[in-house]
């Protein structure tokens, strides 16, 4: 399942095709995927510019220039990729021997040259989803933030926002674990169990100390939290570069691509050596609200 960084590495892949661009001509190619498509989808979208594709948690948000928002979800499955329309001249382009099955393109945009006026298409973005758990809606921009998708949703995890003194806010008085707390979408939007299991390691926290123990005054208590903040965003934002590399390499965007398995510390690596140094602990596993968390119970306190 894609997790944030893979969602943002996927919206950065989209974003120089999409954004600026007019939406020639949109093929819809089934009723529904998770949920049904919107109605008059197609009449909606067709003859609209991308004005900005952004992300929210694990959603990406395409504003168009008639006041919508087209917000797309991966689900379980889901990839786009990019066809440029110089593709079609080369022949044997090998980036489309991947296990690319055409009959699970559901949709796919044709888009101009962005900025362009002209008739010509540029390119194509085509969503492709075997499992069908995606699913994309239209929501008036006037609206998103109160949406039910977006209403109860907590504060992203990239970016200023979190910070020592935000996490001393959302988690006073929790006694939930600390897992449990980062997983909390309505508090934080969008961390996935393998990025809170890195984050977790990286600041040397338990994962079961209750979320509450660190926030208040004393100096051990700010360190805590400002280390937690920080590995957050680092570990995604190391995350989001491998991604992106990965992207460049094979060229096209893929949402299978850009998972930051080879560096885990973690996660995956029970009975592993721990990886911080000095420490001759034992990466272990423990069930969390059904979920395995990996941890070292020697440097995480
Ligand atoms: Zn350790």
């Amino acid at each position: 399942m894609p997790e944030l960084p893979e969602v943002e590495t996927v919206r950065r892949g989209l974003q120089p095709d999409f954004e600026g661009a007019r939406i020639l001509k949109l093929e819809c190619r089934r009723p529904d995927l998770r949920f049904p498509f919107p109605e008059r989808f197609v009449e909606r979208l067709e003859g609209r510019i991308v004005t900005a594709l952004s992300r929210r948690a694990k959603y990406l948000l395409a504003d168009l220039d008639s006041g919508e928002v087209l917000v797309m979800h991966l689900g379980m499955s889901g990839s786009f990729r990019v066809e440029q329309q110089a593709d079609s001249f080369l022949p044997g382009d090998f980036t489309h021997a991947r296990s690319r099955d055409e009959k699970h393109d559901h949709v796919v945009f044709h888009l101009s040259a962005p900025g362009s006026q002209g008739p010509e298409a540029a390119s194509r973005i085509v969503y492709n989803d075997p499992r069908r758990f995606g699913f994309m809606q239209l929501v008036a921009r006037s609206g998103l933030s109160s949406h039910p998708l977006f209403a109860a949703m907590g504060i992203e995890p990239l970016g200023n926002a979190l910070n020592a003194d935000l996490l001393d806010r959302l988690f006073a008085g929790k006694s939930a674990p600390l897992k449990a707390a980062l997983l909390d979408q309505r508090l934080i939007a969008g961390l996935g169990n393998i990025y809170v299991c890195e984050a977790l390691w990286r600041s040397g926290l338990s994962p079961e100390r209750a979320a509450g123990d660190i926030t208040g005054p004393g100096k051990a208590r700010v360190a805590a939290r400002e280390r937690l903040a920080a590995a957050i965003r680092k570990v995604l934002e190391e995350a989001i570069a491998a991604g992106g590399s990965t992207l460049r390499d094979h060229a096209q965007t893929d949402g299978t691509l850009g998972y930051f398995q080879h560096s885990f510390a973690v996660y995956g690596r029970e009975g592993e050596p721990c990886r911080t140094e000095g420490c001759k602990g034992t990466v272990l596993r423990l069930v969390q609200s059904g979920r395995s968390t990996f941890h070292c119970a020697k440097c995480q306190r």
